[in-house]
């Protein structure tokens, strides 16, 4: 028999933050996808925003490791070490094992969806299950997924953009690119020491992003610019820089551009039928990359079909993963 102290819990995996949500009570933990562990001895430092912090200020003594890569995991090991301080964190050590369902990217192999799942049991649930994440993210924006009608969803995370159209309860057509946040603050860095010989930190790179950076280069003239910080390249010291909207948008236009034409291919391969629902419901965008700003409006203009953004999009998987910890029921049945 299940034990009564048995919960069932929902986990978002994901490349930038982790998100637990247990059933009955909703999210209730919101970390980063971080560990800090000591290089000499192995032992864990610090897990989730504390370990964020640490990122490009550690000793040599300590690394600052993502376990997740482009969606998937990259570091086994340290991936089962942060699954089980988060689930203890938040079921506490005395309660029982709980059935837990995470989230993976649409397209993961078999051999990537094997190791979430082993990495779950070995982190400390009775048993896992897996839920495609796009699927999630739809249930969560509040699509009507079960319906007989066509919905677009477009989650943009740290590591991967993941779009799928969904009807009847399925997946109709996907794409899942390593294009996504992550991505855009990289081009962010390599753009700042083109033109400014500055070498600048991720976690500066992701602040310029999200204050300065646009989707679209002629909004971006209209927003203001930012003041930023790093080390200079030629002199080897540090330096202050002014940089503008325009500056940090033009990094980022590749990235945008490539995460348009995965949905104008996605929307491509879907019926008339499908394509002809989208139009009428629009498309919708999860994840912390919706935040872009004008991404929405670009993405409408691009595709000539309306874009929204899901409330609360970087809950969306989460919620999406909770609300089906109802079917877990039913597997553990067969
Ligand atoms: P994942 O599911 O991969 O963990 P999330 O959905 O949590 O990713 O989104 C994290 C990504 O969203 C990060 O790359 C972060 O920089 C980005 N992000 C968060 N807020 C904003 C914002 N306001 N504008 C642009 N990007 C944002
Ligand atoms: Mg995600």
């Amino acid at each position: 028999m299940f034990g009564f102290g048995t919960k069932n819990i929902g986990i978002d995996l994901g490349t930038a933050n982790t998100i637990v949500y247990v059933d009955g009570k909703g999210i209730v933990l919101r970390e980063p996808s971080v560990v800090a562990k000591n290089t000499k001895t192995g032992e864990i430092v610090s897990v989730g925003s504390e370990a964020r912090d640490m990122i490009g200020r550690t000793p040599a003594s300590i690394v600052a490791i993502r376990p997740m890569k482009d969606g998937v995991i990259a570091d086994y090991d340290t991936t089962v070490a942060m699954m089980k301080y988060f689930i203890q964190k938040t079921l506490g050590r005395s309660n029982g094992k709980p059935y837990v369902m995470v989230c993976v990217p649409s397209g993961v192999t078999e051999v990537e969806k094997r190791a979430v799942i082993d990495a779950t049991r070995v982190a400390g649930a009775r048993d896992a299950y897996v839920i495609e994440e796009p699927f999630a993210a739809a249930i969560g924006a509040g699509l009507p997924v079960m319906d007989p009608t066509g919905s677009m969803v477009v989650d943009i995370g740290g590591g991967t953009t993941d779009v799928a159209t969904i009807s009847l309860g399925g997946i109709v057509s996907s794409r899942s690119i390593r294009m996504a946040g992550d991505k855009i603050d990289d081009s962010i860095i390599y753009h700042v020491r083109q033109k400014f010989n500055l070498l600048i930190g991720e976690r500066t790179a992701e602040q310029l992003k999200i204050d300065c950076g646009s989707a679209s280069l002629e909004a971006a003239e209209d927003l203001e610019g930012s003041t930023i910080r790093g080390r200079d390249l030629l002199s080897g010291l540090p330096k202050t820089v002014e940089i503008s909207s325009v500056d940090v948008s033009e990094a980022i236009q590749e990235v945008v551009s490539e995460i348009i034409s995965a949905i104008k291919e996605t929307l491509e391969e879907t019926s008339p039928e499908i394509a002809s629902d989208v139009i009428d419901h629009g498309i919708v965008l999860t994840g912390g990359g919706a935040l872009l700003k004008n991404l929405s409006e670009v993405i409408a203009d691009e595709t000539k079909v309306p874009v929204f953004i899901a409330n609360e999009p970087l809950d969306c998987v989460a919620v999406g993963t909770g609300e089906s910890l109802k079917s877990i029921d039913v597997m553990k049945k067969r």
